[in-house]
């Protein structure tokens, strides 16, 4: 699992200009947010690197040189885009214009936002400059070309046998080889960026769009290279293995187009298994906007709140095949309905009655009846299940999936009521409450990659020790006798008050 910032983007180029700072040092100042709000959230990687690397720029030129050598790469005079005004050539984010497809009247130099097409400078309907708004002179200029057009039917047949896509995925990229595949422009004049390995280039770079998708494979490159084993990326990249990227869908045709044609030039390394793209999520109804401060910035939601109810929210209410949305409404009734009254309660319940009744130990059950073992039989069914379905990042499914089982415990638990038959029928208690602990402790690991905070906390208040990871990806009951810790609530009930409070701060902008 390896990942990284992109150091070479247009939007952090401009910042930089904005701030007075160099590239640089904005970009590793959000290198280090991101990693702290990563961790924050409980989302780890074997190594989150960035593309700023002495290895990427290795690994790029080798591409880049391979692939000039096999012909793949050309060089050709090309009319880039030159603001008389600032004096400069514009790379593709800083103009702006009309898209010639959709006709979308902020489509960027680079690609169109609304219709998610890539696109050329010179494409643009009506161009201007982002900076000083002046229409755009066209000067001749050197670069070198990516020949796309060279592997637009081995794509084609390729992307058709991945049936196991996302429909919204392989419609796009069929759609988009279907319309043909132009030759695009990898490098460009400017100063930020790594360094095109041909001489009389020196003043170039290679645009971030060819290089930053190498960034997986350097990653991997890299953390081989921090183990014992500098070869080890190969078990990676190479043979029986299947790679997933896991992006937003505006930029599918990178993952899909672009990287398996850099892929297919380069030769010997597997294209990608699974491209899951995200569709949009929105905030309250309306498109994230930083700029009109229309987010939920993570430093600040987790300054107040816990990261498994943001974690539940998201996996539940993915983008997966269509936009959702946020909302903080959304956000409580969700955190109140069914984390605290589902899940945590049947928790909840179960654990404090059973320390309080069973000396703090998990009961020794008697025999077990037909209802008790159709639970079990459900619970290990559910993991087979949840399992399968995270192999197919059918995410929204899988925590599904998992919270029925809880509500189905539930259920359970009302129908045999162990807080009543303890009086006249101690064995039976005993035998409905230790099946409700295994499923319970069923749940914890099906829920572990979603919730790991309180799946963690649920497997300490169950008597294991160590990680949840420890004790493997499967169905694990803990012994009859096995020692509690006293249990506290999984989750904490939120206030109603706070959904207009939270929503309030949404596109509030400080003057
Ligand atoms: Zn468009
Ligand atoms: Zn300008």
């Amino acid at each position: 699992m390896v990942s990284g910032s992109d150091q070479h983007g247009t939007p952090i180029t401009i910042q930089a200009e904005q701030e007075g700072k160099t590239p640089g040092q904005i970009a590793s100042q959000y290198h280090q947010q991101f990693l702290e709000s990563w961790q924050k959230l409980g989302i780890s990687f074997d190594l989150f690197t960035s593309t700023d690397t002495a290895n990427h720029t290795e690994v790029t030129h080798d591409i880049f040189l391979t692939l000039l050598n096999k012909g793949y790469i050309y060089k050709d005079t090309v009319s880039q885009p030159f603001c008389p005004n600032c004096r400069r050539f514009l790379p593709d984010r800083y103009i702006e214009g009309t898209c010639p497809h959709c006709h979308s009247p902020r489509a960027r130099g680079d690609q169109c936002e609304e219709c998610g097409r890539p696109l050329n400078p010179i494409e643009l309907i009506n161009p201007r400059c982002r900076i000083c708004g002046a229409t755009p002179q066209f000067r001749d200029s050197e670069h070198f070309f990516l020949k796309l057009s060279a592997f637009e039917s081995k794509l084609l047949d390729w992307v058709r046998q991945q049936t196991h896509w996302r429909p919204n995925v392989l419609n796009f990229t069929t759609r988009y080889l279907e319309g043909g595949l132009k030759d695009r422009a990898i490098t460009r004049d400017i100063d930020w960026g790594v360094t095109v390995p041909v001489e009389g280039f020196a003043n170039k770079r290679i645009y971030v769009w060819f290089e930053a998708v190498i960034g997986y494979l350097s990653a991997t490159k890299e953390w081989a290279k921090s183990t014992t084993d500098e070869e080890k990326w190969r078990s990676f990249w190479q043979g029986d293995v299947k790679s997933y990227y896991f992006i937003g869908k505006d930029n599918i045709p990178f993952h899909t187009i672009v990287w398996p044609a850099m892929l297919m030039g380069y030769g010997g390394l597997n294209l990608p298994y699974d491209v899951p793209a995200n569709e949009f999520l929105t905030i309250e109804g309306e498109k994230l906007s930083t700029s009109r401060n229309w987010a939920v910035w993570l430093p600040d939601y987790l300054s107040r709140y816990d990261p498994d109810p943001l974690r539940y929210l998201l996996s539940i209410n993915m983008p997966e095949t269509a936009d959702t949305d946020f909302s903080w409404r959304e956000f409580i009734r969700r955190n109140n309905d069914e984390l605290v009254a589902t899940y945590g309660n049947l928790v909840h319940r179960v654990l404090t009655f059973v320390y309080r009744n069973f000396e703090g130990c998990v009961p020794v059950p008697g025999e077990l009846d037909s209802s008790s073992n159709t639970l079990l039989n459900k619970a290990r069914e559910t993991f087979n299940t949840v399992d399968n379905l995270i192999y197919r990042c059918h995410f929204k499914d899988a925590i599904r999936t998992a919270m029925s089982l809880a509500q189905e415990t539930n259920r359970y638990l009302d129908e045999k009521s162990p807080w009543k038959t303890i009086k006249n029928d101690r064995l039976a208690s005993a035998t409905s409450l230790y099946v409700a602990i295994s499923v319970i402790s069923c749940l914890k690991t099906a829920l572990y990659p979603f919730l790991p905070f309180s799946s963690q906390k649920l497997h300490e208040s169950l008597g294991f020790t160590g990680n949840v990871e420890d004790s493997g990806w499967q169905h694990v009951t803990p012994s009859p006798g096995q020692k509690l810790l006293p249990p506290s609530p999984l989750f904490s009930k939120l206030d109603e008050k706070l959904a207009a409070e939270e929503t309030s701060r949404v596109g509030y902008v400080h003057c």
